[in-house]
């Protein structure tokens, strides 16, 4: 029956009643409801995930019903990991949850757009010329280029089609490599962990070219240079459910909940253990609410923060020699024992090159990579020793079982040359031959651009007959953060009211954030780290990342993180955004990651 007789017939609709007439019968069309029924069947279920820049990676359940995307709900098998950790799911967030609309949405681009005004000059021009000389009128036209460019930002896209727009561009390319040379041609290719073969597509086109080619994490600032200044690599942490482990636990930068929110539930359920956590954010953003401590710099000011944590954990866990466990850690799994060479530039001494083997009078008995080979003292001999793993004892060496040094690229302490057992100096302030002023970068303006301070340094001779002065990372961390190793100078503080970089008062100018509370976090952060052998996190994210020189921000954190002995411990370390892509349970990813290399 239609809707309109069923309208017509309203009064006479029920048929009977039941339930004492809390319910009734009716005689009426129900074929509307085919249209929800439709709307929830389908006619396969694939598993699938919004690889679209997102590091989530959840795991989800897609229905499809004619080849279309009906619905999704989330993947429920994630294995466990641990019997005492949380499980992982469920895992998913509001924007994965409506993926779907975006694919069939109208607003999708699906074919390129060119600005209308480009496209018109392009047509006229390209009936008497060749692509090449196409372009070159219109680019190399002022009042041409100035008539397309001049709108920028107001719109004006029409629909292309793929082959005007694969020549436009070609011909662009080909006469900007032909005037102004290839490397002129800079291009930016989808991130390798979101899509390696488009990654590989753009990265190929542009190298065969002799273009350059940028990463997507050059053009919106996501990767932590920090990361590969300090170790060399991406940004290689922990996954997210280690934050369950730690003991002390700082967010910042990072809104949790928004932007990582499949992984936000071990933030929220590691409070239930006990763990204390300190959020770190200018703004009120929603994970500052789980925070036990909320501390608000200015925006952009956080490395000065973190620089003045440093100061506090290098005066009263290093200096005084209160942790063991951190004086252990920073001697083997750390740079601070090795020499660097002062070298005077501009009348001042500025650290230099790390020592090597080679600078010294027979390569200090090294034969293979000795430019390769950095240096420490020994505390147990007092002599220069090559201990193991720097990178010099890679490649080369003779086999193992030849009495050789390969196996050596390690970092047991060891002397390379002989296999003795070492104790790396960390600090010359009882050992030295001189007293150096050592100039330091300053760049908060209000002291000058440099900073001079005390560093004890020893004097040796080198393969080339002149003498140098070397220091130990250590003392130069030392003194570069302010404190007064004992002896004494400018630019070190008495105290942590004295304004002078890097002390909590200092800080405070800069970041309003007061110095009490930079005090206590630092003192717990580290005493945490003390008696947990490390188990202090900091889950770091974007939002320090988008400032003019966040590779400090980040550096200032993870410096606090090596002093602490954290980076590389179960529950502690740093957390990076990037964790996220090491969530278990991703057979898709390494089905991929199987083909593409198959397909190598
Ligand atoms: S975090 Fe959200 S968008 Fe990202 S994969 Fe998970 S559900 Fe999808």
């Amino acid at each position: 029956m239609s809707h309109f007789l069923d309208r017509l017939k309203f009064m006479s609709r029920v048929v009977s009643t039941f339930s004492e007439g809390h319910g009734e019968v009716v005689n009426e069309d129900r074929k509307w409801e085919n249209a929800y029924r439709s709307r929830w069947q389908h006619d396969k279920i694939v598993r699938s995930t919004h690889g679209v820049n997102c590091t989530g990676s959840c795991s989800w359940k897609i229905y499809v019903k004619n080849g279309l995307i009906t619905w999704e709900t989330q993947q429920t098998d994630y294995p466990r990991t641990r019997p005492d950790l949380p499980n992982h799911e469920p895992r998913g967030c509001p924007r994965g949850a409506s993926y779907s609309w975006y694919v069939y949405s109208a607003q999708r681009v699906k074919y390129p757009m060119m600005r209308g005004r480009l496209m018109k000059m392009w047509r006229e021009a390209r009936k008497t010329l060749d692509p090449i000389s196409a372009w070159e009128s219109i680019s190399q036209d002022p009042v041409k280029a100035r008539h397309y460019k001049s709108v920028r930002g107001l719109g004006g896209f029409v629909r292309a089609d793929w082959d005007t727009a694969m020549e436009i561009i070609a011909a662009a390319n080909a006469y900007t490599i032909r005037k102004f040379g290839p490397d002129r041609v800079i291009g930016f290719s989808p991130i390798p962990a979101m899509s390696m073969v488009s990654y590989a597509a753009g990265s190929r086109y542009l190298s065969l070219i002799g273009g350059v080619c940028l990463s997507f994490y050059d053009w919106y600032c996501d990767l932590p240079p920090a990361s590969p200044q300090v170790w060399g690599e991406q940004t290689d942490v922990a996954e997210s459910a280690d934050w369950y482990n730690s003991t002390y636990l700082m967010v910042w930068g990072s809104n949790v909940p928004q932007t990582r929110t499949p992984d936000a539930h071990f933030y929220t359920e590691v409070r239930y253990k006990g763990t204390k956590t300190v959020a770190v954010s200018s703004d009120f953003g929603e994970m500052v609410k789980f925070g036990d401590i909320w501390l608000a710099p200015k925006q952009g000011t956080d490395a000065a923060l973190a620089m003045a944590m440093g100061h506090v954990i290098l005066k009263e866990f290093h200096l005084p020699g209160k942790s063991d466990y951190f004086r252990d850690y920073a001697r083997q799994y750390t740079d601070m024992p090795l020499l660097v060479m002062l070298k005077e530039r501009d009348g001042k001494l500025m650290p230099d090159h790390f020592l090597r083997a080679s600078h010294l009078a027979d390569a200090l008995g090294q034969d293979n990579n000795p430019e390769w080979k950095t240096l420490l003292i020994d505390e147990l001999t007092g002599e220069l020793v090559v201990p193991n793993g720097s990178i010099g004892l890679r490649w080369g060496e003779d086999s193992a079982e030849s009495g050789g040094k390969a196996g050596r690229w390690n970092l047991e302490l060891k002397d390379a040359a002989n296999g003795q057992a070492i104790v790396p100096r960390l600090s010359l302030a009882d050992a030295y031959d001189a007293v150096a002023d050592v100039a330091f970068p300053y760049f908060g303006g209000e002291h000058g651009d440099v900073l001079l301070r005390r560093v004890p340094a020893r004097k040796l001779l080198l393969a080339d007959g002149g003498t140098a002065l070397v220091a130990t990372v250590y003392d130069l961390q030392m003194a570069n953060y302010g404190v007064d190793g004992g002896l004494g100078g400018p630019n070190v503080a008495a105290a942590y009211d004295d304004d002078v970089p890097y002390t909590p008062a200092w800080q405070e100018k800069h970041t309003t954030v007061p110095r009490e509370r930079v005090i206590q976090v630092a003192r717990e952060f580290a005493q945490n780290a003390h008696d947990t052998r490390g188990k202090s996190m900091v889950i770091v994210g974007a939002g320090l990342n988008h400032w003019y020189h966040m590779d400090m921000a980040y550096r200032g954190i993870i410096n606090m993180l090596v002093m602490c002995g954290c980076v590389g411990q179960s529950g502690g370390g740093w957390a990076h955004y990037v964790g996220q892509e090491k969530r278990a349970g991703r057979p898709w990813r390494l089905r991929l990651t199987g083909r593409v290399r198959r397909a190598k």
